[in-house]
């Protein structure tokens, strides 16, 4: 059973700024979404084990996320000068990687099969093996809500967690599906 309220302390130490109950039957993997990828406007398609088509088929990352029942949503929401503010934006989601990690390595002990899925390409090497060697840290890659083809929106919407907290504010958010 899920100690929720154990998870949101753990979640607000770590530095997240908001933590949900995630029920795992809400999670939609749309062929969109990694159309969008394929689109390729973040410009990392095809770049990194973390990305489609690297990170695998949506039938594979769906087989993957349908293994879990329960988890939870963790958002990192920075406060931008105005919404120019480039250098807040990525500081945020600095931030939100750091968050991400510390709570990964938190929670592993507790839930040593779960399924962490981030926000943004895995930027652990500096340039990543793919596709030509394996990638380095099979363990300790992650990839983001948006290559497993979810509308971030959608998930949060659907588990009663806001998206949008308003003019100039910025919002990273990724899950763990714990079990
Ligand atoms: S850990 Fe390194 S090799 Fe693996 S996906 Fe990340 S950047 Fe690429």
């Amino acid at each position: 059973m899920i100690d929720y309220k154990e998870l949101k302390v753990i979640g607000k130490q770590t530095g997240f700024t908001h933590i949900a109950p995630l029920d795992c039957s809400t999670i939609q993997l749309l062929p969109e979404v990694r159309q969008m990828c394929a689109n390729n406007t973040c410009h990392m398609y095809g770049k990194n084990w973390s990305c489609p088509p690297g990170c695998g088929t949506l039938e594979e990352c769906e087989a993957r996320v349908r293994q879990y029942t329960y988890g939870i949503l963790v958002q990192t929401v920075g406060n931008l000068e105005d919404s120019m503010d480039v250098e807040t934006m990525m500081e945020t989601e600095a931030e939100h990687k750091k968050h991400f990690f510390a709570l990964e390595e938190q929670l592993r002990a507790k839930y040593p099969s779960m399924l962490p899925i981030g926000a943004g390409c895995c930027t652990r090497c500096k340039e990543c093996t793919y596709p030509d060697n394996p990638c380095r840290f099979p363990d300790k890659t992650f990839a983001s809500m948006e290559a497993y083809g979810m509308l971030v929106t959608q998930v949060c919407q659907d588990n009663n967690l806001t998206y949008y907290y308003g003019p100039c504010t910025i919002t990273y958010t990724s899950c763990f599906l714990l079990e």
